[in-house]
């Protein structure tokens, strides 16, 4: 199914995984998903190493096996930085062959001090490559408080809504934990005339080492609330988990109670964060679904 069908009526709750580490036992990603598809999420997505290398065959076999082992729509990521023409056709082409519909279509991070080797200068491009020469759904990815790139707010929603009229079908934001941002993100985005469903990206924070950097690489804002939070529990690991989890439902209660699109979990492979969540909040997206049919 195109994920973009998934809107119509519901709220989505969507979750993110990533590719097992290359010293990493293989088996550990499928008892995660084993846990994860209990939940039985609108899809789940999976991420893919903007290098490339093995990486990609283990994101295209992820999502394949989501779809037809677990019963669960699957989302492949596909950065396109490194990329060749030919090279991402013949993902695309894997992706179709395993019988994939959804692709998020990504640029991928600059690497310091090396040019980017690929075809492909933006997400756009790969957006319009891939709605010429396939059928696929795709996904993009936003920025509620602007990619560090972009310069400015008025040229972040510039280029986010050419991704839209390349042919983008669905949005994800990058992660916030300042609600008041995706609220203005969305409403200008609106304003601006990008249509297309906009899911919520949310990250529970559960190790000081993983905010910092995300921080650093994201330029997202650690809200006061927030800031004392890990600093009350940055030494008692469980308590810190507890306390992120418990940020994590308060976004979201808040995010659905305002109407919210969708939640896309980022889950970084924790099945019992991810359960303990969905937990608390199963029951606000059953009635924010009775509520919008
Ligand atoms: P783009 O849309 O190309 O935007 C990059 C910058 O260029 C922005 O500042 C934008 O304003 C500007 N811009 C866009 N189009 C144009 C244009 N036509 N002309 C001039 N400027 C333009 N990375 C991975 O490597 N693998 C993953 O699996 C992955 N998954 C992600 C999932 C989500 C939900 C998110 C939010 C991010 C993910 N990323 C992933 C990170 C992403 O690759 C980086 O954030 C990257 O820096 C930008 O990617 P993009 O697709 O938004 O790029």
């Amino acid at each position: 199914m195109k994920t973009a069908e998934l809107f119509e009526n519901k709220t989505v709750f969507s979750l993110e995984v990533f590719p097992p580490k290359p010293d990493a036992e293989e088996s550990v990603i499928y008892d995660t998903l084993e846990e994860l598809s209990d939940i039985s999420p609108d899809f789940i997505s999976v991420t893919y190493g903007a290098g490339g290398g093995n990486n990609g065959c283990k994101t295209i076999q992820i999502a394949s096996d989501i779809k037809h082992r677990y019963g669960v729509e699957s989302v492949a990521h596909l950065p396109c930085i490194e990329l060749k023409r030919e090279q991402a056709a013949e993902i695309l082409d894997s992706l179709q062959a395993h019988g994939i519909e959804n692709v998020l279509a990504l640029r991928g991070d600059r690497r310091e001090g090396s040019a980017p080797a690929g075809d492909f200068r933006h997400a756009s491009d790969l957006i319009s490559f891939i709605k010429e020469n396939y059928d696929f759904n795709v996904l993009a990815a936003c920025y509620p408080e602007v990619h560090p790139e972009s310069g400015s707010a008025v040229n972040d929603l510039k280029w986010l809504r050419y991704k839209a009229e390349c042919g983008a079908d669905h949005l994800i934001t990058q992660l916030f934990l300042d609600n008041r941002y995706f609220y203005d993100f969305y409403e200008k985005a609106r304003i601006a005339g990008i249509g297309v469903p906009i899911e919520a990206g949310i990250m529970p924070v559960t190790n000081k080492r993983q905010i910092e950097r995300m921080v650093k690489l994201c330029g997202v804002e650690l809200p006061k609330k927030f800031v004392r939070v890990l600093e009350k529990y940055e030494h008692n690991e469980s308590a810190l988990r507890d306390a992120g989890i418990a940020y994590a439902i308060d976004q979201i209660t808040d995010l659905i109670a305002e109407g919210v699109d969708g939640i896309h979990l980022y889950t970084m492979n924790n099945p019992y964060v991810a359960h303990r969540i969905f937990d608390a909040v199963e029951s606000l997206i059953a009635v924010s679904v009775s509520a919008s049919v």
